[in-house]
């Protein structure tokens, strides 16, 4: 049993602490960039190489989908390569806690006994700090809870266990489990959050002081009609720390392929339609909606302090457009990351409540 997390600071509207390790504590709430944003900070002309290695936290989140399971089961050096694929990825990671995140596509519903051990045998080749539940669809949810469990124990593993929350139920057995002391902390799948289950969250699990981290959270929230984010401001609901959402490897092809495609027009037009984390509301405008509300020549600093908008107006930010997304994501991992700090300020001086209440999108959410 690990005590990972130590609570600082806790009120009706957010929580500070500590997630304590070894090697280094991490102070929450904060956000973690995944190995893919770890690249975009390190190709961002704008951003300087140190920056990368203040992030405590780093999550690789792994697509495993029906055709990559069958390939996986293949085993011999079919599965060889791809682990060392996923371990390459890994290499982007900067920081000094890291979290794998296995996630599966809709089309696995459950994994045989040994797929499982497998994949957590991959947790410990990759040498992450947090051991997590993998959990497929429909998978009896006790049974890979006690294999993971049992896994740790027979494999002399020192490393904590994060059970994973995919639905109501799963919270009163992983409770249980936490209760037991079998498990150490808690993640949660956020790719479509659940407005309930964030609550019982907040009512149930908060007063637990446990860490708990979000995976797969989305740059814009559907319930804000994709036109603004939680943030941060997730900590409201006790999550301390969050990464966001991976797209599925084919959407991302399937992206890549049409952007070549483009002509240097098409490409113009489109970049256009990508979006901005504004955090004066929190909003995620696309650049179109910007350039309409304040020109072309508005400086990006008047709405973050992160060294891309410093240097960019929201016209030069699109004139390089094969860069125009990479900096994007780089600014929304930076801003996060000094929005953080302010949110711990406004949490430990007890203004948080009027803080949600002067970020529009936020407000709208939570009340
Ligand atoms: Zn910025």
């Amino acid at each position: 049993m690990f005590d990972l997390y130590e609570l600082e600071e806790q009120t009706k509207f957010g929580r500070v602490g500590k997630i304590k390790f070894d090697k280094t504590q991490i102070t929450t709430p904060i956000n973690s960039p995944t190995n893919k944003e770890f690249e975009y900070m390190h190709k961002s002309p704008h951003v300087d190489s140190d920056r990368e290695k203040e992030f405590d936290l780093g999550v690789q989140e792994e697509w495993f989908y029906e055709d990559r399971i069958e390939r996986w089961e293949k085993g011999g050096n079919t599965r060889e390569h791809m682990i060392d694929y996923i371990k390459r990825k890994s290499s982007d990671l900067k920081s000094d806690i890291n979290l794998l995140n296995i996630r599966f596509g809709s089309d696995v519903d459950t994994i045989q006994e040994d797929i499982l051990t497998s994949m957590l045998e991959l947790q410990r080749n990759l040498n992450v700090d947090v051991i997590q539940t993998p959990i497929p669809n429909t998978s009896n949810f006790e049974e890979i809870l006690d294999t993971t469990i049992n896994w740790r124990k027979e494999e002399n593993i020192d490393k904590p266990i994060m059970g994973m929350i995919k639905d109501m139920e799963s919270i009163d057995i992983l409770s249980n489990y936490k209760e037991d002391e079998k498990i150490d902390c808690y993640g949660l799948y956020s790719r479509y959050p659940s407005v309930p289950l964030l609550e019982r969250l907040k009512s149930e699990l908060e007063e637990e002081n446990t860490w708990i981290h979000a995976f797969s959270v989305p740059h814009s929230y559907y319930q804000l009609d994709y036109e603004g984010t939680l943030g941060i401001l997730n900590n409201y609901y006790g999550i301390d720390t969050f990464n966001h959402f991976v797209a599925h490897p084919k959407s991302a092809q399937r992206y890549y392929f049409n952007w070549k495609e483009m002509d240097e027009e098409e490409k113009k037009q489109e970049i256009q339609t990508g979006k901005f984390l504004k955090l004066d509301d929190y909003g995620t405008p696309e650049f179109q909606k910007l350039i309409e509300q304040f020109g072309p020549d508005q400086e990006l600093s008047a709405f973050c302090k992160c060294e891309i908008c410093d240097d960019n107006t929201i016209d030069t930010m699109l004139a390089d457009y094969d860069y125009t997304h990479l900096n994007e994501r780089a600014h929304e991992i930076l801003s996060y990351s000094l929005e953080a700090e302010k949110v711990r300020s406004k949490i430990s001086s007890g203004s948080a409540e009027e803080y949600i209440n002067s970020k529009e999108y936020p407000r709208r959410f939570i009340y």
